[in-house]
């Protein structure tokens, strides 16, 4: 209001026609101003922005175009040992998924449909439709999305350089490519290789492939319906996908064949006709990745498929490729990819998995068969050498891979990773240890957990012994004097473990974390783990602690020899010859101690010698492990390793069921493959510069033996890194006034409700010696220090007799009258 009022005193004079041209000019001059000013300075910052980041990038990827326009395959490369330098291991043809079509073989439906539903102005742009671009540029400053105003010259373009992002920056990068493209390239020549280029689902890359997949026929036979439907699908293979949206699919197909005759290059009878067709797609049996149209019968191996695969994902994780534009990359950027196989290992571990005899007789009772994966890392470099993916001869390409796809749970065999070397890393336990081998907690409906795998509890026991026998009372202590929190920071960021949750939604909609007990120490985890990552997270152990994430390549060139991707500081040089010479490694970290790793290989190697894993041994050759089983036997796994290779095996069926099995399949594969790649090798065990000390340590204290342990068969000879050798003495075998040998200790809670077996609580003094035999046994109980002990005896008293084979040998030396094991039972029950 103040407004309008001052404005009419101070223009009276004037009509309120003239007032508002006047103001009109003003306005209009002053943002005429205000753009040319803007303008100005965006036109400067905008050359400067071309000048100094453009224009390098679109040189740079002149390069990469340039490139695949001369060599289209791929090779991966090992260092064969034998020669001393770089063998073809595999070459990669754009053929085997892409059959170059050339422009004369295509038919002008298909490129005229092409032109009319992707790029109408094609033929007379410079590579990019102005037009279409200033849309592009509305649609984005009223808040769209930045889409579509891509012309055919700048699609392939994103096809070839693979940069799919949909900044701003990206786009502008984009015109000038498409431009200094257009220059070089006659629209001939951009859309042959548009069509050749383009991914049409179901894996197929470029119009060949897929008219032989959907049509089953040549690009050269395609009738006018065909073409537009073939086209129709480029813009989003999985909406457009002929056979699983057929009807979104013949929607489109219209659309183009409406374009068509709208531009002239089509009569409407002709589009008329076409429309009526149905869309005649032919079903073939050739689906998914395998990529069989080339003439090669023979299918990658499981190694090069596994290499491929990390590729891809290394091409989308450092330069933002999508997947399409990866894999293109792969089949058809001329790329040198230097693997880490080593095919002497590789051919051990394929002689194992391509012999159905190993894998036969696992069958199981509903007829499954059984599946398997095993990876092996080198522990000299920390790279993935071998790999097999299943058992029986491989049938297809790039299919599923049981080493690397697969994850299930490991069982016991994350107990090693997620507890033990964490708790002796962060100096909570040694393998001398004492533990109590009873339960942890008790369930809401009274059962008590955990339960060990043979079903009873042994009571007081050291760490050596619970990792031998896989003890799943001691793990789930030992994690939780460790913090749950510990060891999942453990094994996900210094072992490397990927696939832990801690939120999970399952399909049925529970939220899962692997943040807990059972999961941590013993392996039942939400989605599992790879063998890949298995084998790479125990190899720490022979390489003293020190850790290097799975990689099966050194170095990835482009086709001109430079260094795309490198796992650490690998490079890569050519000789006159094109002879290659790799130098550099891996990027590791020392996630443990050389002291860790040195009781850690001490323990595993109690596992295979004499504890569970006694199937894996190796003659000839030190070999450590540790076995995993979850639950009804579904999946059963070893993760071993010997001085010069660590190897993870995984077993299990499709569908969950029990394997059925008296020794553990894993251990057997384990022990087949690793045996055979030990021949001939010297067994040097596993090397230390540590100093180290024997002494004798009681189990069930952890500290130095004296005779009272001894009787009790708990002393043990144990080799400590020096210093960390007990130095007081046991206190809790101890002989009272009467000379019987006494167990002093009591539990409470959960532990106290288990019913203990082979634990040797009490000895009565042998009564014939230099003294008097006791009168009355009464008085032998009055004589107890503490009723703890006492009750102790109670109730030991109500067990029964369930002895573990180790107590009866410890126990040999001992006349066997003397001995109370498991509360005092009836001597007569003791057998040999
Ligand atoms: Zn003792």
């Amino acid at each position: 209001m103040a407004k309008t009022k001052q404005k009419k005193q101070h223009a009276p004079a004037k009509t309120p026609a003239g007032r508002f041209f006047q103001r009109l000019g003003v306005i209009l001059g002053t943002l005429l101003l205000i753009c040319v000013t803007t303008c100005a300075i965006l036109a400067c910052y905008g050359a400067i922005y071309v000048q100094n980041v453009i224009m390098p990038e679109v040189e740079k990827s002149s390069i990469n175009m340039v490139t695949s326009e001369t060599d289209l395959s791929s090779a991966i490369y090992y260092y064969d040992h034998s020669s001393g330098s770089y063998a073809a291991a595999q070459t990669l043809y754009a053929s085997e998924n892409r059959v170059w079509v050339s422009l004369e073989d295509i038919p002008q439906n298909l490129i005229d449909a092409t032109v009319s539903i992707e790029d109408k102005r094609f033929w007379t742009h410079k590579g990019v439709d102005w037009r279409r671009t200033a849309a592009a540029v509305k649609y984005m400053f009223t808040g769209q999305r930045i889409q579509g105003g891509s012309t055919i010259t700048q699609q392939l373009i994103k096809n070839l350089t693979g940069n799919d992002e949909t900044t701003v920056r990206r786009k502008v990068l984009e015109i000038f490519e498409a431009l200094e493209f257009d220059r070089n390239h006659t629209k001939e020549e951009t859309i042959e290789w548009y069509l050749n280029a383009i991914y049409l689902g179901h894996g197929c890359y470029g119009v060949s492939t897929a008219t032989e997949k959907y049509f089953g026929k040549q690009v050269s036979e395609l009738t006018l319906a065909e073409c537009a439907s073939l086209i129709s699908i480029t813009n989003n293979p999985s909406k457009y996908d002929p056979y699983s949206q057929p009807d979104n699919n013949l929607q489109r197909r219209n659309l183009v064949l409406d374009l068509m005759c709208e531009q002239g290059y089509i009569s409407e009878s002709q589009r008329d006709s076409a429309k009526a067709e149905k869309l005649n797609c032919v079903y073939g049996s050739d689906t998914g990745n395998s990529e069989t149209l080339g003439s090669d019968s023979e299918y990658y191996s499981w190694y090069t498929d596994a290499v491929i695969e990390q590729v891809i994902a290394d091409l989308e994780d450092q330069y933002g490729y999508d997947e399409t534009t990866a894999t293109n990359l792969i089949y058809s950027g001329g790329l040198q990819i230097f693997s880490c196989l080593n095919p002497d290992v590789q051919k051990q571990v394929d002689a194992v998995y391509t012999d159905s005899a190993n894998f036969a007789q696992y069958a199981s009772r509903r007829g499954q068969a059984l599946r398997s994966g095993i990876t092996v890392v080198d522990n000299a470099t920390g790279a993935v050498v071998a790999l097999a993916g299943g058992a029986g001869e491989k049938v297809g390409n790039r299919i599923w891979n049981c080493a690397t796809d697969t994850l299930r749970p490991p069982g016991s065999s994350i107990k090693p990773i997620g507890v033990y070397a964490p708790a002796i890393e962060e100096d909570l336990v040694l393998p001398s240890s004492a533990e109590d081998d009873t339960p942890f907690m008790e369930n809401s409906d009274g059962t008590l957990w955990p339960v060990n795998s043979e079903g009873y509890y042994s009571g007081l026991t050291d760490v050596d012994h619970a990792v031998t026998e896989s003890l799943n009372t001691v793990a789930v202590k030992v994690l939780d004097t460790l913090g749950l929190q510990n060891s999942y920071n453990y094994l996900t960021e210094k072992f490397g473990i990927s696939t832990l949750v801690t939120n999970y939604e399952t399909s049925t909609g529970a939220v899962k974390s692997d943040l807990n007990y059972a999961p941590l120490a013993l392996g039942g985890l939400t989605k599992g783990i790879s063998t890949l990552e298995m084998a790479s997270a125990y190899a720490a152990f022979p390489r003293n602690g020190v850790y290097t994430h799975p990689y099966l390549y050194t170095v990835v060139t482009d086709s001109n020899g430079k260094v795309i991707l490198s796992n650490g500081d690998y490079d890569v040089a050519f000789d006159d010859n094109k002879q290659a010479t790799i130098t550099g490694q891996a990027s590791s970290k020392t996630i443990l101690s050389e002291r860790t790793t040195f009781y850690m290989n001490s323990m595993l190697q109690n596992v295979v010698t004499s504890g569970t894993g006694t199937s894996a041994r190796l003659s000839g050759m030190t070999a450590a492990g540790k076995t995993g089983t979850t639950t009804d036997d579904y999946d059963r796994w070893f993760v071993g390793y010997t001085p010069y290779y660590t190897a993870a095996v995984w077993t299990g069926y499709d569908s969950q069921e029990t394997i059925n099995a008296a020794v553990n399949p894993a251990c057997v594969l384990w022990q087949k493959v690793m045996s055979s790649v030990s021949q001939g090798a010297e067994d040097t065990g596993f090397q230390s510069t540590l100093q180290t000390v024997q002494c004798s340590y009681c189990s069930s204290s952890g500290k130095l033996a004296t005779a009272a342990c001894r009787a009790a068969g708990c002393a043990k000879t144990g080799t400590f890194v020096v210093g960390d050798e007990p130095t007081t003495y046991c206190d809790r075998h101890y002989y009272d006034s009467k000379g019987n040998m006494i167990l002093n200790y009591s539990r409470t809670g959960a532990a106290a409700k288990a019913r203990i077996s082979g634990e040797v609580s009490f000895i009565r003094k042998k009564p014939v010696k230099k003294k008097e035999p006791p009168k009355k046994a009464d008085t032998e109980k009055t004589d107890e220090e503490t009723a703890e002990t006492g009750e102790e005896a109670t109730d030991h008293e109500e067990q029964t007799e369930e002895d573990s084979p180790k107590d009866d040998e410890q126990q040999d030396e001992k006349p066997k009258d003397e001995t109370e094991t498991g509360g005092d039972t009836p001597e007569t029950e003791e057998t040999e």
